[in-house]
């Protein structure tokens, strides 16, 4: 395709409608077109990144390839569309900001007055253009944060504006708007989104299409309506009904031909349907389960829908590649304690411990983990999940009484899970810890290495502390095997027990990884093991 062309996705009405999902789904359907897409999303906080929100504000932080701290809607588009996403992806008001306030520290201003419109909209547009630059996409989506009418959104808004103006076809707007329901009058009511519509007119930007949240079907009349008070065809008012599953959104938007609309508007010759045979695969087997597993979620955020998103995602993968559901039971670690666990942990097929900072839950995710490993319940811990296994050893294998990592008690005698070397000098908070990508020997003969089925693997980090390799050989000839091993410097990212039938703990972060067209392994054979242990379990 000649031209690279620019679709940007806005919001009305209300937050989450989906946003991230109806411009992932519109994603996976021109990629399954044989296009080039890339998504990226802009988000209107003041936060370099969201790597120092935590959970109750933000939800997940996910972490890309290179080492950014992002919105989890990133990690949406890489579920659905298998391209993987890196800074360029995720861009907040505070880095476009700091990169005006560097450049006008450097003098690179000339003596200009520096102000939101030029300065800010041209380097919002330099961000949105930056992806297309690479060449190696056909469509840049751009799903900008918040909704229309917010005082932060303006410049963004702006910068859509006159990239309409100078681009013409090659720039399509989708706004997404609620219709919503009212059951005492049995009607839908569009006129939210009329309104919707009109903020975005009164800043001079025409939706090209628009997207209705609903929870019920639009007649036709209903979409001639929308259609005649918003400028668009009836063709361009797409429904997008409520679903059982996220993963139905491509299949609901194809139906609604979204993709065909976007692409005659963008005057782009329609050459060949979308082809989503595998995409159907993997929806058959996720409806249609063989058998269901339980296993337990152990985090301190487990009241939270996002906070642990791709982990839940990932189960969905892995589940469907099993056919089997996993019903995961979320179990706040802070209510575990010597006279619950019994009654919380019982009838898992499967404990995972989450990944997560500071003091609070700890001991719950400890009690949980010496649960796992008794019973020989198949167990995998992240990250933090993972520490806490080491800690769990240490004190009740190994009697290092008090044992702990020096994140939650800096005086502990027995420092087990201590700060990485390099993490020693840092007093900034912000993307400082250890991020993105890095490479991992595995040990062969092991349970680690019939999970890979390779020696060496790259896997994405977001972590300050580390193993205390001081401790190895005292782990090693107790049954805590280290089985993976980043040789550079000769950190343990991997570790497993010999007399287990699957207890793995990973440094790193495997659901970062897991999408709908490949699975992270890790998660299908942790849910391969827990039916095998549920199989034993009623024999
Ligand atoms: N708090 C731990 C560390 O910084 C674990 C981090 C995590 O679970 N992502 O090492």
């Amino acid at each position: 395709m000649a031209e690279i062309k620019y679709i940007f996705t806005t919001g009305g009405v209300a937050s989450s409608l989906g946003k991230g999902i109806i411009s992932s789904s519109l994603a996976k359907l021109l990629i399954s077109r044989g296009y080039r897409v890339a998504i990226q999303k802009l988000d209107p906080y003041i936060n370099i990144d969201p790597g120092t929100l935590n959970p109750y504000e933000h939800g997940e932080c996910f972490v890309t390839d290179d080492g950014a701290e992002t919105d989890l809607d990133l990690g949406h588009y890489e579920r659905f569309t298998n391209v993987r996403t890196s800074q360029a992806n995720n861009v907040t008001t505070g880095r476009i900001y700091q990169a005006v306030i560097n450049k006008e520290r450097r003098g690179d201003y000339l003596g200009e007055t520096v102000q939101v419109i030029p300065h800010i909209t041209d380097e919002i547009k330099y961000r949105i253009q930056l992806l297309g630059a690479s060449g190696n996409y056909d469509f840049v989506i751009t799903e900008i944060g918040g909704t229309v009418g917010d005082i932060e959104s303006l410049p963004y808004i702006e910068a859509v504006r006159q990239m309409k103006w100078e681009l013409g076809t090659r720039c399509l707007v989708i706004h997404l708007t609620l219709v919503p329901y009212l059951a005492s009058s049995g009607e839908l009511k569009t006129k939210p989104t009329q309104h919707s519509v009109k903020m975005l007119l009164e800043s001079g930007v025409q939706p090209d299409v628009i997207v209705c949240r609903s929870e019920k079907h639009l007649n036709q009349a209903i979409r001639n309506k929308i259609a005649l008070f918003c400028n668009v065809n009836p063709s361009a008012v797409i429904e997008s009904v409520d679903v059982e599953t996220i993963y139905d959104v491509p299949m609901l938007m194809r139906d609604e031909r979204l993709d065909q609309v976007v692409l005659e508007k963008m005057q782009v010759p329609i050459r060949k349907q979308p082809d989503l045979k595998l995409w159907e695969e993997f929806l058959h087997k996720l409806k249609n389960p063989v058998g269901e597993v339980h296993i337990g979620l152990v985090g301190k955020y487990v009241e939270l829908r996002d906070a642990y998103k791709s982990i839940t995602e990932s189960f969905i993968h892995a589940g469907a590649e099993n056919q089997f559901k996993v019903d995961l039971k979320m179990i706040h670690s802070e209510s575990i304690n010597d006279s619950t666990y019994k009654h919380l942990l019982k009838d898992l097929d499967g404990i995972l411990v989450a990944p997560g900072f500071g003091e609070r839950g700890i001991e719950g995710k400890i009690i949980a983990i010496k649960f796992a490993r008794e019973n020989k319940i198949p167990f995998l811990g992240i990250c933090l999940g993972m520490q806490c296994a080491v800690i769990e050893f240490g004190r009740n294998v190994l009697g290092f009484k008090d044992a702990h990592s020096t994140e939650m008690n800096p005086a502990t005698p027995y420092p087990v899970i201590d700060i990485m070397e390099e993490q020693k000098k840092i007093d900034k908070k912000g993307g400082t810890m250890r991020l993105g990508s890095y490479p991992c020997t595995l040990k062969p003969d092991t349970k680690i290495w019939d999970v890979y089925k390779s020696s060496e693997i790259v896997e994405r980090h977001r972590h300050r502390f580390e193993f205390n390799n001081a401790y190895k050989k005292e782990y090693e000839n107790a049954g805590m095997i280290p089985v993976g091993i980043n040789k550079q410097n000769d950190l343990i990212e991997i570790i497993e027990l010999k007399d287990h039938p699957w207890f793995i703990g990973v440094q790193f972060h495997p659901e970062y990884k897991s999408t709908v067209a490949s699975p992270h392994p890790l998660f299908v054979h942790f849910v391969k093991a827990a039916i095998q242990y549920k199989k034993l379990q009623t024999k």
